[in-house]
């Protein structure tokens, strides 16, 4: 046996004896990729370690693979190691002996710092690593390289053993105190680490900067579209079961549908649909949300994945119980509803007048200036609060009444309107007289309640997937039958994701009278019409638009989120961006 041989063969024996014990300790261990990330942005840290924010973008899908693919050579020895002494544990991607010296080798993707330096980040992670495997060996390691894989250079670097253990206590110092914090680090000063960091669309680093007014004009780090798709599943009777990672829709009839579990971004299962328990750990595990609806459209409950999200429900919850804040909220969720109702009803109504319609119905346009003018009024009012300086503390409750009355007020004239705005006789199957519900009692009205429960089911899934409680809301008082900060978030978007397209569909004599089931006076859409409901839903979702005051573009399912994450914004440090979107 040559030499080297010998010397990879000894490597061999000490690391295949080796079995990572999981031991107990006061203060948890740190993992090294956990380093890793303190050293690229505090922040990052934070949202990963402490918040448990894991997403995998394309760049950690490719290194992933790139990983894989290493670990199938004969000749590299993956270790997984841990020490109560340094604090820390990790699994290195090699480790190998050259010149009878043991040496750190770590593989990455991307490009070496220019002059073929190593990033700091990747240096604190195999001086990490180096240190644990010289505890373990008992053998001191005085060299570990870097290889990048995008320039092709492998950078050496050598490890002084007294220089390595003070840098690592004092990168594991800086983790346990960022760790025992509730509040998360602020954004990076680099900028430009922002542009390639897989937790971005969660960090929302430029709309912090933008809200901030550190910046003008934000470069947008938000995906602007969905890659998975929403499946519902209104066929009663359907049961959903899993084969391997795909979802499988089996049918009454007999036939099957199978979907990619990966492109799958939640189920919604309306009335009688039943799901077996391993889709429902399969959606727990890979974050697919599943929510249930009534036959009738009402939101029934939805999966929520494990406890998670505690610093950030703590935040929420200390937030409002600031009555500033909360006022502060309260009036800017009010403006943005009824501004967005003024706009539309102007819009829908400007394009009326004088097209050659029925005479009596431009007249009745006419008709409702007054309406137009009293919805004006109530705008100048909130306009008025919004630019107070400070809210009375002591006047907290009774200025959230005045501010809802004002919005109860507006919705009553906007529904008023609408039969203005429907292009109806008054003997025709969908004329809308005003709004009822629970339950509807008119085709349209059946329509408007169940867009809406679409959109709640929407809402709370945004709330959730941003780590909030929608239990606590601002807007909306606490009541059983549906979460508060839900109901809050809705009001942004009930006009601008269902009564825009539903209003649209039906002045284009879209619906028919065969769409709903009619019994006594209770009014419901059938299979046949909730299937045309959600898609008109779902592609609404997917259209573009610009953000008014961000000034980017994405679709209106994305700015869901985005309005969660805006709010969340509001007490952590960069308030002012939330509820500003506003129709043109
Ligand atoms: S987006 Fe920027 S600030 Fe936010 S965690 Fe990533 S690097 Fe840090």
């Amino acid at each position: 046996m040559s030499k080297e041989k010998a010397q990879e063969q000894e490597s061999k024996d000490i690391f295949q004896s080796y079995h990572l014990s999981e031991k107990t300790t006061e203060a948890p261990l740190i993992r090294v990729m956990a380093l890793h990330a303190l050293a690229y942005c505090e922040r990052l840290f934070y949202l990963e370690e402490v918040e448990e924010i894991r997403r995998a973008d394309a760049n950690v899908f490719t290194g992933r693979r790139m990983h894989e693919q290493l670990n199938k050579g004969p000749d590299v020895y993956s270790l997984e190691l841990a020490s109560e002494d340094l604090g820390i544990r990790g699994k290195m991607d090699c480790t190998q002996r050259k010149s009878g010296k043991l040496v750190v080798y770590e593989h990455k993707k991307g490009r070496s710092q220019k002059g073929a330096e190593p990033w700091p980040s990747d240096r604190l992670q195999v001086v990490a690593y180096a240190l644990l495997l010289s505890e373990y060996t008992g053998e001191p390691v005085e060299e570990a390289r870097i290889r990048y894989h995008a320039d092709n250079k492998t950078v050496k670097i050598p490890i002084n053993r007294d220089d390595a253990e003070k840098e690592l206590e004092a990168a594991v110092l800086k983790a346990r105190e960022i760790r025992s914090s509730l509040e998360r680090p602020a954004v990076t000063a680099h900028e430009k680490l922002c542009r390639s960091c897989s937790l971005a669309p969660v960090c929302l680093p430029e709309e912090e900067r933008f809200a901030r007014l550190e910046k003008v004009k934000l470069q947008r780090l938000f995906p602007p579209d969905d890659d998975r798709r929403v499946v519902h599943v209104v066929e009663q009777g359907c049961s959903i079961r899993k084969d391997g990672d795909q979802i499988v829709v089996h049918f009454p009839d007999g036939n099957k549908k199978q979907l990619p579990g990966m492109a799958v971004l939640s189920l919604v299962l309306h009335g009688n649909v039943q799901i077996s328990t391993q889709v429902v750990h399969f959606c727990a595990a890979h974050d697919i949300g599943v929510h249930w609806l009534s036959y009738g459209g009402y939101y029934v409950g939805g999966l929520s994945a494990g406890a998670g999200a505690v610093q950030r429900k703590n935040r929420q919850y200390k937030a409002f119980q600031d009555s500033q804040l909360k006022s502060r909220l309260v009036v800017r969720l009010a403006l943005c509803k009824v501004e967005n109702q003024i706009r539309y009803i102007l819009r829908a109504t400007r394009g009326n007048e004088g097209n050659g319609r029925d005479k009596t119905i431009d007249e009745r346009i006419v008709g409702i200036r007054g309406e137009i003018q009293a919805l004006g009024a109530l705008k100048a009012d909130l306009d008025a609060f919004d630019e107070q300086e400070e809210f009375s503390e002591s006047r907290e409750k009774e200025f959230a009444n005045e501010v809802r009355g004002h919005e109860g007020n507006a919705s009553r004239i906007y529904f008023s309107i609408l039969p203005f705005i429907l292009n109806l006789k008054e003997d025709h199957f969908l004329y809308f007289s005003g709004r009822n519900r629970r339950p509807p009692k008119d085709p349209v009205n059946a329509l408007l309640s169940f867009g809406y429960s679409l959109l709640y089911k929407d809402c709370v899934a945004a709330l959730l997937s941003v780590g909030l409680d929608p239990s606590f809301g601002f807007f909306h008082t606490p009541r059983s039958a549906a979460y508060p900060l839900a109901m809050d978030l809705m009001e942004l978007f009930r006009i601008i994701l269902w009564d825009i397209p539903v209003i649209g569909s039906i002045n284009r004599k879209q619906w028919k009278k065969e769409d709903f089931d009619i019994s006594g006076k209770q009014v419901w859409l059938n299979t046949e019409g909730r299937r045309k409901a959600i898609s008109i839903y779902e592609n609404r979702k997917q259209e573009k638009w610009k953000h008014p005051v961000l000034n980017y573009s994405l679709s209106y399912s994305r700015t869901i989120e985005l309005e969660a994450r805006l709010l969340e914004k509001e007490w952590t440090a960069a308030p002012g961006v939330f509820a500003q979107l506003r129709l043109r």
